[in-house]
């Protein structure tokens, strides 16, 4: 993984390769206007790194959903997973998040429990604390991308990501500073009434334009 800021601003760039298969991504919290030319500068990092070819690439574009709202439900309709804004904030981490809260749809299907209850009691500090650690992320810059990686060299680095997962009272606190400092969407397309979600580009203002094609390419993936 590379943490760079001017590689990929807010985000990370990121290579996973197992028996000859391989995933090269880029994760940008800003700047979409330049994905394509910053996605060619990670291959290229990442091939300075380790040498490797590429053959039969299978380009594909995705975002990430999250916000925080008051209600997951809409009448009769539960909103489990990114449509319900379930999600870690700090790296975009969602796959949890998804089981648990579809399981907890399931549970409150079956067992005529208020959705809204559930997952308020097992996921919404979890996401309002990742808030938290994103604003502290963001605001460190290379110093704080250092330590970070410093930090994550000395332990297995799954248990790592997780204590950075975990709700913590500090991050929790950060969280309405991260509001403020992120700003808030105008408006947004979100299905659920969304009480904070952040503008596209990073801060209140006006969106940055995606790329020409990228919503067409995104569709045909
Ligand atoms: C590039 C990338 C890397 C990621 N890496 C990680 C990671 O390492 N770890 C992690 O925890 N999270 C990761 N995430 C986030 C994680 O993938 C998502 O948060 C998670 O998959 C969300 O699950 P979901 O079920 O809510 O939505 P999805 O996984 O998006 O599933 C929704 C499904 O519904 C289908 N659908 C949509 N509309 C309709 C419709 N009208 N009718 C029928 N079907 C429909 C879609 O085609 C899709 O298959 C990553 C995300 C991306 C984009």
């Amino acid at each position: 993984m590379v943490f760079d800021p001017d590689l990929a601003p807010g985000g990370y760039a990121y290579f996973f390769v197992l028996g000859g298969w391989g995933t090269l991504g880029l994760a940008l919290l800003d700047g979409y206007g330049k994905l394509e030319a910053q996605f060619e500068k990670a291959v290229v990092r990442f091939q300075k790194i380790e040498p490797f070819t590429i053959e039969s690439s299978r380009p594909g574009y995705s975002y990430m959903n999250f916000f925080l709202h008051g209600s997951s439900e809409r009448g009769s309709r539960l909103f489990a997973g990114e449509a319900g804004g379930f999600q870690d904030y700090l790296f975009g981490l969602g796959i949890r998040y998804a089981l648990v809260s579809g399981h907890l749809a399931a549970r409150s299907l079956i067992e005529k429990v208020p959705f809204d209850e559930l997952w308020r009691k097992r996921l919404l500090r979890g996401m309002r604390s990742s808030l938290g650690a994103r604003l502290l992320y963001e605001s460190l810059g290379r110093h704080g991308l250092r330590q970070f990686v410093s930090q994550a060299k000395r332990r297995d680095f799954r248990e790592f990501l997780h204590s950075w997962a975990r709700p913590s009272w500090w991050r929790l606190a950060l969280r309405p500073i991260a509001e403020r400092v992120f700003g808030k969407a105008d408006s947004c397309g979100h299905k659920i009434p969304c009480t904070w979600c952040r503008p596209r580009e990073g801060r209140a203002g006006k969106p940055e334009p995606l790329p020409r094609d990228f919503v067409a390419r995104y569709l045909e993936e």
